[in-house]
């Protein structure tokens, strides 16, 4: 098998597309623009040297099949759109390593393998042009908000649906794409990690668990404007003392939680003048697990602390929901075979939750076993020309990710 496989080729890929759509600034391709469609021709020319049929769906995902013997289909996804200024590898390693895998699976099964296998290139995953990620892949799984999606607008004026349609896309279709998950049994994702897990325990790989359930939550304390100087301090209704004392709690909420990570994003005042104790103070909240239940205690044990502060402060608090998330936990039988993969290929692995949100996520939602394999971040950095990995970690991931594909291949058999 390894004889079929050559990561190498897969790193060479990826600078070439850096060199074509990237400037000083980083990659540029911003999804349903002209370098975008540039990039897919791109892809397409890499896809036409082997005996894969290619087609684009109702939303835009470009989709490469190579036929097996069972209409049991194995996914391999990723994403070749990027933000504005992007690195070079998010997404499209993903896809990169997905074309290296299917030409070593034609080598080794000429050209019929025991399941078929898909390559997918999700269309607008970084919603970098219209606020809203995930395009391609809630489309399919059948999760777009529709009218939220009609009405998006980029800062140009153009809306979603006219920069569709620019590309060949009716908006009113988009959800005709949910017809290529049917006989999906099996998706993988690799991707760059964007964080600095890896790096800090100095492995290359890892096999993700799921991406974090995420509470989003605007808390406003109310008091009373009064008079910096006349006011004695216990006298105060100070609105801002209270949310102050959110700031360390949510560091306890956290750790008491095992895995969650909560953060106080944002900090508004009024009147918010120097001469005024603090009427209102506005602070968001931002709390996220891989545990349901977890999640929900973190959020119930946030609500008890500000209510606890607001009755010391002698002021009243009230909260409001700004958005929320389920957790999208992986298939566990994948999850160890991701495990296998990565241990057989550098000896050691790690399992950890994704904090940010992938097309996988949607996959999964969409009730197809899912997993997906990290790869170490140089920087722990990611939407940034900044980002990186080491080329000896770039050709291990392909290796782990391509053993993953064929244990994957066996799982779908299984299943047929
Ligand atoms: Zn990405």
């Amino acid at each position: 098998m390894s004889a079929l496989l050559n990561p190498a080729r897969t790193v060479a890929e990826l600078k070439e597309l850096r060199a074509l759509t990237g400037d000083e600034n980083g990659a540029q391709r911003v999804a349903f623009t002209p370098m975008w469609v540039k990039t897919r021709h791109w892809l397409k020319s890499k896809l036409k040297e082997q005996p894969v049929e290619t087609h684009v769906d109702a939303a835009g995902n470009l989709w490469s099949t190579l036929r097996g013997e069972s209409e049991n289909c194995l996914l391999i996804g990723g994403h070749m759109d990027s933000v504005p200024n992007g690195g070079w590898l998010d997404g499209c390693l993903n896809v990169m390593a997905g074309v290296e895998i299917l030409r070593r699976i034609n080598a080794q099964y000429n050209g019929k393998p025991p399941v078929t296998v898909r390559l997918v290139d999700w269309a607008d995953e970084e919603g970098a042009r219209f606020g809203k990620s995930l395009f391609g892949s809630s489309a399919c799984s059948g999760n777009l908000d529709m009218n939220e999606a009609r009405g998006l607008v980029d800062k140009q004026g153009i809306k979603l649906p006219d920069a569709l349609k620019n590309v060949g896309i009716d908006f009113e279709r988009v959800k005709d794409s949910g017809k290529e998950l049917k006989n999906a049994a099996a998706y993988l994702e690799l991707h760059i990690e964007q964080g600095p897990v890896l790096l800090d325990l100095d492995l290359p790989l890892g096999a993700v668990l799921g991406t974090f359930g995420v509470e989003r939550h605007a808390i406003t304390f109310h008091g009373q404007a009064a008079h910096s100087g006349s006011t004695p301090m216990k006298r105060r209704k100070d609105a801002f003392l209270a949310a102050a004392k959110m700031s360390s709690e949510i560091y306890k909420i956290a750790e008491r939680s095992g895995n969650g990570v909560c953060t106080i994003g944002s900090c508004t005042t009024k009147p918010g003048i120097v001469t005024s104790v603090v009427e209102e103070c506005r602070i968001t909240l931002d709390q996220r697990h891989l545990d349901g239940p977890a999640l929900a205690k973190m959020l119930q044990e946030a609500k008890a602390a500000s209510e606890q502060f607001a009755k010391e402060g002698n002021v009243k608090v009230s909260w409001e929901r700004i958005w929320q998330i389920d957790p999208r936990p992986f298939n566990d039988e994948l999850i160890a075979l991701c495990d296998e993969s990565i241990r057989e290929t550098c000896g050691q692995s790690h399992r950890l939750p994704s904090g940010p949100l992938h097309d996988a996520a949607e996959v999964a939602r969409a009730g197809v076993p899912t997993v997906m394999m990290f790869v170490q971040s140089l920087h722990g950095i990611s939407h940034n020309k900044i980002e990186d990995t080491k080329e000896e970690h770039l050709e291990l991931c392909v290796t782990a990710f391509d053993k993953l594909a064929e244990k994957a291949m066996k799982f779908v058999a299984e299943r047929s």
